[in-house]
């Protein structure tokens, strides 16, 4: 069972929100200007706390084995 975490770079501002509330799951790039899914076989807790504390709704989650979208 796993996830698939899309981060849109055009829609990311930047804010290491998702990086401090999950760091297991998001880190930012090395420039430190967008973020970057870190394990995408993280728990799927981590990957939504982060995705949810996105202020632009950035990160998209979803189940991988039904397409799901989980989040947002
Ligand atoms: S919380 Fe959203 S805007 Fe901030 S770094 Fe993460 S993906 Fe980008």
């Amino acid at each position: 069972m796993g996830y698939r975490v899309r981060i849109d770079p055009n829609v990311c501002i930047g804010t290491s929100q998702c990086a401090e509330v999950a760091p297991a799951a998001y880190q930012m790039n090395d420039a430190h200007t967008v973020a970057v899914a870190k394990h995408p076989q993280a728990a799927l807790e981590h990957l939504l706390a982060g995705a949810r504390s996105c202020p632009v709704e950035a990160i998209t989650v979803v189940d991988d084995a039904t397409g799901e979208q989980l989040y947002p």
